[in-house]
């Protein structure tokens, strides 16, 4: 049997192992990238494009504060448009006792680098002419944005393999293990790939691979909504999310420069995991077209051109799982990003690539602990 040898072997061509891939060639660290199916064919591809800081648990704002930094510098740095757009964003809600809430955010001092605005009432109605008289209040963010998140993971892995990063589509990845000082990764067609370190960033299929080293999460898997109207003119540049604990009302739209107004948000649906198919709710989509006649009535009777969901992770506390594993040396992971990893992409890849070829990150990443769902040690054996 023939093995392949690399400082690092990364299973996962979404957004994060391509970005991590490219972040390692640049620290000079050997890497082979292992993927499934297509390089971002899953929810990095599928994505609704959403580049957003705000509304975020505010101890992730210190990673994804250095995702932004990158989103800022990528077209230099890999030598591809993802069509970032610094538009702003803006949350809007419904209700008065929510734009208090929105408040105590905009005011806690890691959102400073946010620059967020409250607006309410008639300066909110002035400054955003087109929202329904139904808008309390919001919070802008004025640089979040949005891009284009087809483009996002092949650009990476473009640009690592450009570094000189091996990356091999079409291999699944069927058994890890560490065996000595080597990771040992066989694939479904026998081949075997051995590195020093190992990381995981296989998405919502993430616990898999670490139930293999007696380290299972509770990863739960869903599939959000994604519709797209037929081009108007461009006049919305901002993105508009609603914050809201009522499940119906959550919606979000952004406008491509095209005129498209792509929209997402409401009810999910359960993703097919044998078949990796994430289907579409028709309810989900009539109550997006309701939903938005409400925040933007001006909205009218555009057509849906086209309706899609994808396959996303979450754990129940709603954060990824993200650095070293708690049991065995060499081995990390990134994986599990609760409907929110596409602005923290590029960031991830960075902190990553300075983790695994460190030893140790300057951004704050331990919440995110894969330690927290740790088992006894009597059942880690039984898990693996
Ligand atoms: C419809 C939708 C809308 C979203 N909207 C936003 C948004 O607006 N803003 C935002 O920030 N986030 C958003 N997200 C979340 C964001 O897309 C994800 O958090 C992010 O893309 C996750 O990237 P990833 O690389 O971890 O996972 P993925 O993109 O799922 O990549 C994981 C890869 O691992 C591969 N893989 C799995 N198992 C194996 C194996 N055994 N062997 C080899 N390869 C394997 C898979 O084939 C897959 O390509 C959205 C997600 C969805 C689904």
């Amino acid at each position: 049997m023939s093995v392949q040898k690399a400082d690092v072997v990364i299973v996962g061509g979404g957004v994060m192992g391509s970005a991590t891939a490219f972040f390692l060639r640049s620290r000079g660290q050997s890497v082979i990238l292992l993927e499934r199916d297509q390089i971002g064919q899953y929810a990095s591809g599928v994505n609704f494009g959403n580049v957003r800081r705000q509304g975020r648990f505010l101890g992730q704002l210190a990673l994804a504060n250095r995702s932004w930094e990158l989103w800022k510098r990528l077209p230099e740095l890999i030598d591809d448009d993802l069509e970032f757009i610094p538009s702003g964003h803006m949350r809007v809600c419904y209700r008065e006792d929510e734009i208090a809430e929105l408040e105590a955010y905009a005011a806690a001092p890691e959102a400073e680098q946010l620059d967020l605005k409250i607006y309410r009432g008639a300066e909110l109605h002035q400054r955003f002419g087109f929202l329904g008289p139904d808008v309390k209040g919001g919070s802008y963010a004025p640089h979040d944005g949005h891009a284009n998140p087809r483009l996002a993971a092949p650009a990476f892995a473009r640009a690592a393999r450009r570094l000189g990063a091996q990356i091999e589509e079409r291999t699944e990845v069927a058994e890890v293990q560490k065996v000595g000082d080597d990771f040992q990764v066989t694939t479904t067609d026998g081949r075997q790939f051995h590195a020093a370190q190992l990381l995981i960033t296989a998405g919502a299929w993430g616990q898999k691979l670490s139930a293999q080293f007696g380290e299972p999460v509770p990863l739960d898997t869903h599939g959000p909504q994604m519709a797209v109207t037929e081009p108007v003119p461009y006049a919305l540049p901002t993105v508009i999310g609603v914050y809201t604990k009522v499940p119906e009302e959550v919606i979000y739209f952004r406008q491509i420069p095209r005129g498209n107004i792509v929209i997402g948000g409401g009810y999910r649906s359960k993703p097919d995991m044998l078949n990796r198919r994430a289907y579409v709710e028709p309810r989900s989509i009539l109550n997006q077209v309701s939903q938005m006649r409400r925040l933007l009535p001006g909205v009218g009777n555009l057509n849906i051109i086209r309706v899609w969901s994808g396959i996303e992770g979450y754990l129940p506390d709603s954060l990824p799982v993200m650095g070293p594993s708690g049991t065995v040396d060499g081995l990390f992971y990134a994986f599990g990003f609760c409907g929110h990893g596409f602005q923290l992409g590029p960031g991830v890849g960075d902190v990553m690539a300075e983790l695994l070829a460190t030893g140790s990150t300057s951004t704050p990443i331990e919440p995110f602990s894969i330690t927290r769902f740790a088992l006894p040690a009597e059942q880690r054996s039984q898990a693996s």
